[in-house]
C-alpha cells in the first residue's frame, strides 16, 4: 500500500499522485504542468498500460490535461470522476488538444528548416475522443470500487462546478486506510457552487495549499460593484469590455448580471450582453445541465421557481467569427464577456481593440493578470497598448475587479482542517509553491499540532507502516537549473503564445476574403493587392 508523489509537490501545477493496492494502480489526477514550471513531475514508476484506473477531482487542466496522453501511451481504464467534471473537460480537453495540435505544427515547421525531425503533439483531437469514452461518471457520495481493494466515494470540494474531494477506504492484506485527497479546495459563499464538504476523519490528508501563506482580502460586494460600473459606463454611452476566463468566471459574472436585473441596480436595463468565447458558450451549457446536486441552496431556489440562474432576457452567444463580428455593429451600451481573462489570446482582443480609444468605456479586469500580458500591461495603466499589430490609444477607463478567488485561503484551509475535531495521522502538504509549501507545514506543525510533511516529486510513502520509504530532497544546484529552464520555458511560452495568435488572425484572414465572394471588381483588386503585398513580406522562400 504505497502513495507515490508524482506532480504539484511544491508548486502548483501538474497535480498528479498514485496509488499501489494489491499490486494494482490507482492514479489521482494526470495534470498538465502549466506556466512557470519548477520542478519536473517525476516519471511513473509504472507504464501507462500498467496503471488500471484513475480519479479525477476537478476539470481544471492542471489536474487533467495529461489523461489524453495517458490514453496515447496505452492507459485502458475508467476515468471514475463526477458527470459535470466528465461534461467540463470533454470540451477543455478538446481545447488543451487544439493547442499541443497547432504548437507542435509550428515547432514541426520550424524543426523542419533546421534539418530536424517532426515535433509530435503531447497528444491529438483522436487522444481526447479515446479519452472521454472512458469517463465513468459518479455522484457525490455514490460509493465506487475503481481497483480491488478501494472504495471510493467524493464529495463536494466547492472550487469549479463538478469538483470533488475524494476520500478512500484502503484494503490490502489485513491493513485497512483512509486516505482523503483534496483535490482543490473551494472558498466558501461562492456564486452558485456549494461551500467545500466539512473533512471526515481519515488515516491521512493530502491536501492541496495554493494559498496556504496569505488571506484573501475581506470580500466586496461585487454585485454592487458591478452595477455601479455598468450605471456608471451605461450614462455615458459605452460598453463594459470584461475580460474573463472561459470556464467559472464567465459563469459568475452571468450570475451577478441576472442578480443586478432582478433587483434593479441599473437604471438603463435594454443592454445586451454578449459571452463571445466557443469555450464559455460550452461550458455555460454544462453549468446549465449540471445542476442537481452541484448548485448552492440559492441558485437551486432560483431553479425551482423557473428561473435559469445564467440566463438574462438580452444575453447573446457567439460562438462563430462572424457573430464575434458582428458585435463591434452594435451601437448601443453592452456588457461583453470575453477570453482570454488575461487579454493575451482570444477574442478579448478585438473587443479590447474597439472599445479602449472610446472614452466612454470601461473595461473590468476579473482576474489575476500575470506578468508580461496584455491585462497586467492595462493594469499597469498604460497609454499605448499594442493589439493585433495596431498601435491603440487607452482612453476607456480600466478598473480592477475583486477577485472571486476558487481556492481556499490560509483561513480556510485551516477551517476545513478543524471541521473535524480528529487530527489525521498524517498530513501531506501539495499544490502549493515551494515557499508555501514549508512554511505552511512549519505553521500547521508548531501551531497546530498537526503531523505534517510536504513531499517533494518521487517520494514515496508506506501507508500501512506510516513511513517514508523514499523521501526525496531537493538540491540547491538543481533548483538553480530548474530558475534557468523555468525563464527559458517562460520565454518559450510568450513565444508559443505569439505564434497561436498568428494562427487565429489568419483563419480570420481566411474568413474574411469568403465575405468578399461578391465584392465589387475595384475592392476585391486593392484587398487582393494587400495580401499579395503581405505574403510577399513574409514568405523568407520567395
Ligand atoms: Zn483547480
Amino acid at each position: 500500500m504505497k502513495l507515490y508523489f508524482i506532480g504539484a509537490d511544491h508548486e502548483v501545477t501538474g497535480s498528479c499522485h498514485l496509488l499501489e493496492v494489491n499490486r494494482k494502480y490507482l492514479m489521482l489526477d494526470c495534470g498538465m504542468e502549466q506556466g512557470r514550471d519548477v520542478f519536473e513531475n517525476s516519471p511513473l514508476p509504472v507504464p501507462a498500460s500498467k496503471i488500471d484506473a484513475v480519479i479525477l477531482s476537478h476539470a481544471h487542466i492542471d489536474h487533467s490535461g495529461m489523461l489524453p496522453k495517458l490514453v496515447h501511451d496505452g492507459f485502458a481504464g475508467k476515468i471514475w470522476t463526477t458527470k459535470a467534471t466528465a461534461d467540463l473537460s470533454d470540451v477543455m480537453l478538446r481545447d488543451s488538444a487544439h493547442i499541443q495540435e497547432s504548437d507542435a505544427e509550428w515547432k514541426s515547421r520550424k524543426a523542419k528548416r533546421a534539418g530536424q525531425p517532426e515535433v509530435l503533439p503531447a497528444y491529438t483531437v483522436e487522444d481526447v475522443e479515446n479519452t472521454v469514452k472512458l469517463f465513468e461518471p459518479v455522484s457525490y457520495d455514490e460509493t465506487f470500487e475503481p481497483i480491488e481493494g478501494v472504495k471510493v466515494h467524493f464529495e463536494d470540494a466547492g472550487h469549479i462546478l463538478g469538483s470533488a474531494i475524494c476520500c478512500l477506504n484502503i484494503h490490502e492484506g489485513n491493513a485497512d486506510r483512509t486516505l482523503c485527497f483534496t483535490g482543490d479546495l473551494g472558498n466558501i459563499d461562492m456564486p452558485i457552487l456549494q461551500d467545500p464538504s466539512d473533512r471526515k476523519n481519515t488515516d491521512y490528508v493530502m491536501m492541496e495549499c495554493t494559498y496556504g501563506d496569505r488571506c484573501h482580502e475581506e470580500q466586496v460586494d461585487h454585485v454592487q460593484q458591478l452595477a455601479d460600473l455598468m450605471n456608471q459606463t451605461f450614462a455615458k454611452g459605452g460598453n463594459l469590455i470584461i475580460p474573463c476566463f472561459a470556464v467559472g468566471r464567465t459563469q459568475e459574472m452571468l450570475y451577478f448580471i441576472r442578480e443586478i436585473l432582478e433587483k434593479n441596480l441599473v437604471k438603463y436595463r435594454n443592454f445586451t450582453v454578449y459571452v463571445d468565447s466557443p469555450l464559455a458558450v460550452e461550458a455555460t451549457r454544462i453549468f446549465t445541465d449540471n445542476t442537481f446536486g452541484y448548485y448552492d441552496a440559492e441558485a437551486m431556489k432560483l431553479i425551482k421557481e423557473g428561473n435559469n440562474p445564467l440566463s438574462l432576457p438580452n444575453l447573446k452567444l457567439s460562438v462563430s467569427a462572424e457573430d464575434s463580428k458582428a458585435i463591434n455593429d452594435d451601437t448601443t451600451p453592452c456588457v461583453i464577456l470575453s477570453a482570454s481573462g488575461m487579454c493575451d489570446a482570444g477574442r478579448i482582443r478585438h473587443h479590447l481593440k474597439h472599445n479602449l480609444w472610446k472614452n466612454n468605456c470601461t473595461v473590468a479586469l476579473a482576474g489575476y493578470q500575470a506578468e508580461g500580458t496584455l491585462g497586467r500591461r492595462l493594469q499597469d495603466g498604460a497609454k499605448d497598448v499594442t493589439i493585433l499589430g495596431e498601435k491603440i490609444h487607452v482612453a476607456a477607463r480600466i478598473v480592477q475587479l475583486q477577485d472571486v478567488s476558487a481556492h481556499a485561503d490560509q483561513k480556510g484551509l485551516i477551517h476545513w482542517l478543524e471541521t473535524c475535531e480528529e487530527k489525521p495521522k498524517k498530513l501531506f502538504l501539495v499544490h502549493g509553491e515551494d515557499s508555501v509549501c514549508s512554511s505552511f507545514r512549519d505553521m500547521l506543525k508548531a501551531e497546530h499540532g498537526y503531523r505534517v510533511d510536504a513531499p517533494y516529486s518521487g517520494s514515496v510513502y508506506d501507508l500501512v507502516n506510516d513511513a517514508w520509504i523514499l523521501e526525496k530532497e531537493p538540491v540547491e544546484v538543481i533548483r538553480k537549473k530548474s530558475e534557468q529552464q523555468s525563464a527559458q520555458s517562460s520565454a518559450n511560452y510568450e513565444r508559443d503564445n505569439l505564434y497561436l495568435q498568428l494562427v487565429e488572425e489568419g483563419k480570420r484572414l481566411g474568413q474574411l476574403i469568403t465575405t468578399y465572394r461578391k465584392a465589387g471588381k475595384d475592392e476585391l483588386k486593392h484587398f487582393l493587392k494587400d495580401v499579395q503585398k503581405l505574403i510577399e513580406r513574409w514568405d523568407s522562400s520567395q
